[in-house]
Formats: C-alpha cells, sequence, structure tokens
C-alpha cells in the first residue's frame, strides 16, 4: 500500500487558519513542461480572439446574434446538439486522461494552476525568492515595501484586466469591444463582466491560489473514484528514502537510506504538502517536488528518482517509484481505459459525421396564427405561415421555395429568397389549395427549401394547413 499519514488538525478543531505558502523557484523538466503549457495556453487564449476568419472574428460566441463561430463553422441556438456533444467529449476526455496519468490537467492545463504560475512569477520578479518573500512579508510596513506591493498588485491587476477584456472578447467581438473602450462607451454588461472575470481571476492566482484546489474544486474531490492502481501518481520512494538522514552525519553502522531531508521537494510545492507523507488529494501532480529531489539526488550523488511519477502497483511490489512509466505502459489496455476510449472514439466519430454531413441551412415554420385560413380569389383557401430560414454557410445563397403533401398547393408569390452569409431571413409564405379539393380540417404539408447553386443544400418541414369548416 501507498503509506498515508493522516495530518488533518487535531480532532475538534473544524478551522485551521491559513498558512501562507511561498513556493521556492525550481528549475528541472517539469517545470519546462508546466512552462510550455502555459506559453501554448496562453498564447492560444490571448491570440484566438483576435485571430481573423473570413472578414469576422474565428471564434466567437456572438450573445447578441446568439451565433457560435468557430473558424468555419457557423452554429446556431439549434444546434445546441453540437456543443452538449463538445462538453461530454471534453469531459469524457478529461476522465481518460486521468484514469491512465492522473491529475496531470491540474498540474498542466488547468487555468487555475496555470494563472497561479504566471502570477507567481511576476511576484518573483518583483518581490523575490521564497525568502526574500517570507522576509518582506514578515517586516514592517515600509516604503520599500509598500512600493513591492504596490508594483505587484498593480502588475497583477493590469493581467487580470487584460484576461477579463480577452474572456469578454469571446463573446462580443474583440475589436468591437476595444474602440468601445478607447472611446469610454463600453456597454454595461460588457463592463460588468470584464470586471468580473478580472476580479475572479485577481483573488484565484493572486491571493486564493491552492486554497481553490484544496477547498473549492469538486474535480479535485470526485477524481479519486478515476484512479486505478495503474494510474500515474506523484509519489516518494519510502523504500529507498527511509530511513531518512543525512549520510555524512550518520553515526557509524546507522543505517541511512537516500531521503536527505532537505525539506526542498515541500518548499517547491505549490500547495505546501510533503509529498513523503504519501499520497494526499492536495497534490495537483505538478512534479515540481520532483525536479528539486532530483536535482538534490544530483548534489548528493545518488540516482534520481526518489520521488517520481509512478504507480501504486509499483510501489506495492516494491520496485523502484521511477519504474512506474513501464507499469503504466504494461497495463494500458485496462478495462476502465478501454470504456473511457471506446465511448470517446463513439462519440467523437458521431461529432464529426453529424458536424460535417449537417446541411448548411434551417428552417422554421409557423403557421401565422393572426391570419385565418380564408378564401381569396379563384376559390383557393389561403393559409400563411411565417418562415425564418437560417443560412448556416459563410457564402451568401439564394433558394427557391415550394410546397408540397396537397394537391394543386402553391404559394402565392413564389419567388426566390436571398440570405446573406451566416445570416437569417423572416419571410411570410402564402399557401394556397383549391377548396374543392380539401375536407375541412387539418392536413399535412411540406415546404421544401431549395439552394439555388446546390441541389444538395436543401431542408423539408412538415406543417398543417387549414381548411375552414
Ligand atoms: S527533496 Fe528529496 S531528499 Fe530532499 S527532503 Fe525531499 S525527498 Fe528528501
Ligand atoms: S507534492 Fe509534488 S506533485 Fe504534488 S503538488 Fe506538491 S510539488 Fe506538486
Amino acid at each position: 500500500m501507498i503509506p498515508i499519514t493522516d495530518v488533518s488538525p487535531d480532532e475538534g478543531d473544524l478551522y485551521a487558519a491559513r498558512k501562507k505558502i511561498q513556493p521556492r523557484s525550481i528549475k528541472g523538466r517539469f517545470n519546462n513542461v508546466r512552462w510550455a503549457m502555459v506559453w501554448i495556453t496562453q498564447i492560444v487564449f490571448y491570440g484566438l480572439a483576435w485571430l481573423p476568419w473570413n472578414d469576422r472574428q474565428a471564434v466567437l460566441f456572438h450573445l447578441v446574434e446568439r451565433k457560435f463561430y468557430i473558424f468555419g463553422i457557423v452554429l446556431w441556438p439549434q444546434d445546441v446538439l453540437f456543443l452538449a456533444l463538445l462538453l461530454i467529449i471534453s469531459a469524457l476526455g478529461l476522465f481518460l486522461v486521468t484514469a491512465v496519468a492522473g491529475r496531470v490537467w491540474c498540474g498542466y492545463a488547468c487555468p487555475q494552476s496555470v494563472y497561479t504560475e504566471i502570477f507567481m512569477w511576476i511576484e518573483r520578479h518583483i518581490e523575490g525568492d521564497r525568502s526574500a518573500r517570507m522576509k518582506l512579508d514578515a517586516a514592517p510596513m515600509s516604503a520599500r515595501k509598500l512600493g513591492l506591493r504596490a508594483a505587484k498588485f498593480g502588475a497583477w491587476g493590469a493581467l487580470a484586466l487584460w484576461t477579463g477584456f480577452t474572456f469578454v472578447g469571446y463573446f462580443t467581438p474583440i475589436r468591437e469591444l476595444a474602440s468601445e473602450i478607447a472611446s469610454w462607451s463600453l456597454g454595461p454588461w460588457e463592463a460588468f463582466w470584464m470586471f468580473f472575470y478580472a476580479a475572479f481571476t485577481y483573488v484565484f492566482a493572486g491571493h486564493m491560489r491552492e486554497q481553490v484546489c484544496k477547498y473549492m474544486c469538486p474535480y479535485a474531490r470526485f477524481q479519486g473514484v478515476m484512479f486505478d492502481p495503474d494510474t500515474l501518481i506523484v509519489s516518494y520512494d519510502a523504500n529507498r528514502g527511509e530511513p531518512r538522514g543525512n549520510k555524512k552525519k550518520a553515526r557509524e553502522g546507522q543505517v541511512v537510506g537516500d531521503c536527505v531531508d532537505c525539506d526542498w521537494c515541500v518548499q517547491v510545492c505549490p500547495t505546501g504538502i510533503d509529498i513523503r507523507n504519501g499520497l494526499q488529494y492536495e497534490c495537483i501532480g505538478c512534479a515540481l517536488c520532483i525536479d528539486a529531489c532530483d536535482q538534490v539526488m544530483d548534489k548528493v550523488g545518488r540516482p534520481r528518482g526518489l520521488i517520481a511519477y509512478t504507480t501504486e502497483r509499483t510501489l506495492l511490489a516494491k520496485k523502484p517509484a521511477h519504474e512506474g512509466w513501464r507499469e503504466v505502459m504494461a497495463h494500458i489496455l485496462r478495462p476502465r481505459v478501454i470504456l473511457y476510449t471506446s465511448l470517446l472514439a463513439f462519440i467523437v466519430s458521431g461529432f464529426a459525421w453529424a458536424l460535417f454531413t449537417r446541411t448548411p441551412v434551417k428552417m422554421n415554420v409557423l403557421r401565422d396564427r393572426a391570419t385565418l385560413a380564408r378564401e381569396v380569389e379563384g376559390g383557393k383557401i389561403e393559409n400563411v405561415y411565417r418562415l425564418r430560414i437560417m443560412n448556416t454557410s459563410e457564402i451568401a445563397r439564394r433558394y427557391v421555395l415550394e410546397v408540397e403533401g396537397l394537391p394543386g398547393a402553391a404559394i402565392a408569390d413564389l419567388r426566390e429568397i436571398e440570405v446573406e452569409a451566416a445570416g437569417s431571413r423572416d419571410i411570410a409564405a402564402r399557401v394556397q389549395v383549391d377548396a374543392d379539393a380539401l375536407q375541412p380540417g387539418s392536413h399535412e404539408i411540406y415546404f421544401n427549401l431549395q439552394a439555388v447553386d446546390a441541389p444538395d443544400v436543401r431542408v423539408h418541414e412538415k406543417t398543417s394547413f387549414l381548411q375552414p369548416r
């Protein structure tokens, strides 16, 4: 079993005041991966909002127009199924990654981890590394402390505001948003969400940090159910490390493990835990303790991997912790991984098929309830319908509208209908049928809409035609 030590507060003490964590910076392989993820995610987040596509923003969830643009795809409220499927795919992808590789999402890609890392980088560059910051915290207020704090909070505030601006820029065109800000004509909702998201980023990444992961994140609480003995976890190799102590200072005959008890693994931990106490829910799997311990092992001339990505199965078999990778690969085809992968492949295929074969036009048909079925010239009965035609393609199109389903049914003033690219148009259609051809009552009738330039772009909608008694 992985050793687990109870480090909860004394019984009866349900409130523990937060101890401020001032993590030490560390260089290493996993820190490089973390920073690569910071760059990738932030270039995408801050950059994508400015990317143009066909004279519009490439990715825009336009709330006013109620249209979602994702590169060449235009989704309408009627396409809510695609958005639901996207959420299901994201959730299943996260489950799969967690089952195989544990909390890599938390450690490397979760916005909370990424922004905390960026905010800490700013803090380090203004106030210094761990010991300098601890000294500054303990020092009485002075002009220097005030200046450093003002610089840090100012830099955090500027970044948070830019983040809030970018976030809102995915829901309202970002260039229009920028000019509204420049001309002091920002709408109330846009201003609210921009400042709200900025405040949210500032507080979560600047001040709350690990508390969000420990006390607020629901995913941190339930992801344990996706773990199994072959899931990758960050763990300390107690077989090798214990009893901990300094070999040079050890008495003759005293057996000392590889852990020199330097505390570096604790000092670099962004959640402030000691991984040597065993697997803890606070561990976000960032692997900074691995980087720290590897450096220590290099210095004391011992092999790396005293703290490593490993698996419970590896530890139970008393194999070296760093061999966990091999165990993961050896047991990659296990039931839960196969289940998540199959579900994911099935839903992704269905999503892709539905997306790429969907007809780029939609039509809503409503019988005009304000206009009763009536008799018109030539002994015909006329029903009026309200049609909304939505062109979900990126080119303007002309369509021909026809009716079928009743003998002699025709649309009066039949004409072609032009709809702009990614636009919609509301029209009224007057359908006339010979009065003698129908019994009184309701009859099924179909509207056919066909693009003039593309025979396969057509829709077919059922409605009813009323013959008065
Ligand atoms: S960094 Fe390594 S050697 Fe130092 S205390 Fe942690 S586990 Fe022990
Ligand atoms: S224990 Fe290690 S892997 Fe876990 S959060 Fe702390 S530094 Fe990251």
